[in-house]
């Protein structure tokens, strides 16, 4: 089956179901056992991974469906859903490490996933060394015999560095490291991590998978070798998420497939035409032919997301402050892979300890949603004529 149909079709069984075509909302803290045999039977089951709802904690059908189709799309073996994509970046990672030990991340990585291996897990006793993205194959000289985990994340948060995984996979499988990703970039459609030598990948599912900015939730789906550390921290963790929530995400994953090509085609015709200004320096998108990392996103990647960075000549930041206030059809938010476009200032010299950001101007980040192009366009011509009139 091609993704497009499994997005329609997976996690589905309308039999179970009096014939309902999408999985209902099953809410539940207790789910009752007939009698002792049928509580004895559930026990066993659960030890054996038989699927079930035990309790509400672990989740009912509307999660469990949910973990099935996000599991089979991305190409894993088991999916876990956590309450917030950041849960599923940092969680996880307590599965695979213990005090003492050491972990790689690229300097790159997701704001709030920096945030707690330096507070959190420094303070359980690992250690965390911030890599250049673009190390690849030369991650090796990084490996420590206490290396228990390397962390990917392609393209990067903000800045958008395209990763050599299968290379940096080779090195850290060499020396028993478990290679985690946050895939939400890629989406699972987009971008194969079990297939480029990915353990565990992640997603903000938040984003794209949801689709409408109306949930926060995130997934982990990992190889068969990797999911006993995911089950049990998962679950040690009491980590979970409501059935209306999951509800809503199954109903975003069943039209992933049509609006991911036009959010792709949307970013990239957005980025060429803000790459032609005079006043920018240079736009960060993969997909585009000049960009650093577009010969590993052909290799690699099967599409783009809408997500993209802009970082302008030198020019005071007020001036790109007037393109973001100008703009009407941008909203000025946090987060991203909704309907609607978005726009967001960013500093990324604040957030780096491994490299140097050789970038003097004001940057922003944009997220083009599924309005028509030429309004897009239009939009930004029109907020750009106003930053030339401030200057
Ligand atoms: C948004 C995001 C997250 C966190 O997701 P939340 O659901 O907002 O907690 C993690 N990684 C990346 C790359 C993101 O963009």
């Amino acid at each position: 089956m091609k993704d497009e149909t499994k997005a329609a079709h997976l996690g589905r069984h309308p039999e179970r179901f009096a014939g309902n075509v999408n999985t209902p909302v099953f809410r539940a803290s207790t789910i009752l056992s007939a009698d002792m045999a049928e509580w004895e039977k559930k026990k066993k089951d659960r030890a054996q991974e038989k699927p079930g709802s035990y309790y509400g904690l672990n989740g009912g059908p509307t999660k469990h469906l949910l973990e099935e189709a996000l599991a089979e799309i991305e190409g894993g073996y088991k999916c876990q859903i956590y309450p917030s994509g950041l849960a599923a970046c940092v969680i996880p990672i307590l599965g695979y490490v213990k005090s003492g030990d050491h972990i790689l991340v690229p300097d790159c990585v997701y704001g709030p996933t920096r945030k707690f291996c330096d507070s959190q897990l420094k303070r359980f006793g690992v250690e965390t060394t911030y890599y250049d993205p673009l190390i690849g194959a030369g991650i090796a000289a990084l490996m420590r015999p206490n290396t228990r985990l390397v962390f990917v994340e392609s393209p990067g948060s903000l800045t958008f560095e395209i990763q050599d995984i299968p290379a940096i996979a080779e090195v850290a499988h060499k020396h028993q490291a478990v290679v985690m990703m946050d895939n939400t970039w890629g989406t699972p459609l987009y971008f194969k991590p079990f297939e480029h030598g990915v353990d565990v990948s992640i997603q903000a599912t938040t984003k794209y998978i949801v689709g409408h900015s109306d949930v926060i939730m995130g997934s982990v789906t990992c190889t068969k070798e990797a999911w006993p550390q995911l089950k049990a921290v998962t679950s040690d963790f009491g980590q979970t998420a409501a059935p209306d929530d999951c509800y809503l995400a199954a109903r975003g994953l069943r039209t992933m497939a049509l609006r991911l090509p036009r959010h792709w085609e949307s970013g990239v015709a957005l980025a060429e035409w803000i790459a032609r200004q005079p006043e920018v320096e240079k736009v960060l998108h993969p997909a585009l032919p000049g960009d650093p990392g577009h010969a590993l996103w052909k290799r690699d990647f099967k599409g783009a997301c809408g997500l993209f960075g802009v970082v302008m000549k030198p020019m005071p930041t007020k001036a790109r402050d007037v393109i973001i206030d100008s703009t009407k059809l941008y909203g000025l938010g946090a987060s991203w892979g909704g309907y609607e476009s978005l726009i967001m200032p960013f500093e990324p010299r604040e957030i780096r300890s491994a490299t140097r950001w050789p970038h003097e101007g004001p940057c922003f980040r944009i997220h083009a949603g599924l309005e028509h192009i030429d309004d897009l366009i239009a939009d930004m011509d029109q907020a750009f004529t106003r930053m030339r009139a401030s200057l």
